[in-house]
């Protein structure tokens, strides 16, 4: 290990404690902890996967220096190439050339990856996830390498698993939305920070349009199938920084911050059309079968007023909805200005 990497140690954790102290989502923590993991190590490329325990299986979180934009989406089941591997055994490894290495499982485009050191992350003994650096040279990384990177494993791994069940306490289990919860301060929060910066925000409800007949007529499991995929629309249709909360039931809270009316409004309406337009194209788990179901959403916007509470901007959104409901459905209505 060069000497002139070991003398930035102090100063990496400190960048690590104060990526991990940040308020940011665990994503973007854990691809900043990759980022100062790679120039720590000297290496090409760093990246943190989580386990999950219950499938038995590793899920690429976060990367820097990756040639494949798509990590996240990488998965290897446990004992599946050398992450599964180290998942499995909870022993770090170090290759000098992973093509002299049979448990090397390459990706299309690992060509570039020669050497390799990786470590697990234990929280209790229990692995919670692995980090992996490499670069394109053979024999790159030594034993201090992995030291190195064991006690950057022990520092994180207990804060990510502190981030993880925060945000599994904050998160609805069927749709992977936020729950009420989470809304509870994060409402008052984004109220509070719209009214001191002066900026807009807007909320949006909304409902499905006679959900409960999708029940009735195909049971409750097609429903919460069919909760779970509009979750997963809507929230593909909002911006980066917006916040989806299942309210309850069939109904979703989109919160909109620095969006007026006009752009809240327009944003609820693309998801009403998104819907209308494109069935939901559904594989029943029990006897397999394909169900295409056509769902509507009605939606209330409002935007926050000056001065007003947040329980009456809610109110407000909801009230809109409702007209929205009473005009017949499958349309967006705006609450006048309080
Ligand atoms: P409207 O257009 O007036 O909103 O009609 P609706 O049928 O959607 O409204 P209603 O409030 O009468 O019914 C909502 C239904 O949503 C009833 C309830 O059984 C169903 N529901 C609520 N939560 C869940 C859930 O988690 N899973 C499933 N499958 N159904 C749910
Ligand atoms: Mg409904
Ligand atoms: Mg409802």
């Amino acid at each position: 290990m060069n000497p002139e990497l070991l003398s930035r140690l102090p100063q990496i954790l400190f960048q690590i404690g104060k990526a991990i102290g940040s308020d940011e989502l665990l994503s973007t923590t854990l691809v900043r902890i990759s980022e100062l993991v790679t120039e720590l190590c000297g290496a090409a490329a760093c990246s943190v996967m989580l386990a999950n325990p219950e499938e038995k299986t590793l899920l690429g979180k976060a990367a820097f220096g990756l040639r494949r934009p798509d990590f996240t989406t990488v998965s290897f089941r446990y004992g599946e190439g050398i992450a599964g591997h180290v998942a499995v055994t909870g022993e770090s490894v170090l290759i000098d050339d992973v093509n002299s290495d049979s448990r090397f499982a390459s990706h299309s485009d690992s060509s570039h990856i020669r050497s390799l050191a990786c470590v697990p992350l234990l929280h209790r003994d229990v692995v919670v996830g692995v980090l992996t650096v490499t670069t394109p040279e053979v024999g790159f990384f030594t034993s201090t390498s992995l030291e190195l990177l064991a006690l950057v494993a022990n520092t994180i791994a207990l804060d990510i698993e502190n981030i993880r069940l925060r945000r599994l306490a904050q998160t609805d289990s069927l749709t992977g939305a936020y729950n009420r919860q989470y809304l509870e301060h994060c409402l008052p929060d984004m109220v509070a920070e719209a009214h001191a910066g002066n900026q807009s925000l807007c909320v949006a409800m909304l409902d499905v349009d006679h959900f409960k007949r999708v029940n009735d007529e195909h049971g409750h499991d097609v429903g919460d199938m069919v909760l779970a995929e509009i979750s997963r629309r809507l929230d593909e249709a909002s911006r980066s920084h917006d916040v989806l909360v299942r309210y309850g039931g069939e109904e979703f809270l989109l919160l909109l911050p620095g969006a007026n009316l006009a752009t809240a409004s327009g944003i609820a309406d693309r998801m009403r059309v998104q819907l209308a337009n494109n069935a939901l194209e559904l594989k029943t788990s029990d006897t397999g079968a394909r169900l295409a179901l056509e769902v509507r959403i009605s939606a209330g916007v409002a935007e926050l007023g000056p001065n007003e509470s947040p329980e009456q901007l809610f109110k407000r959104a909801d009230q809109a909805l409702y007209v929205a409901k009473a005009n017949g459905r499958n349309r967006i209505e705006v609450a006048e200005a309080p």
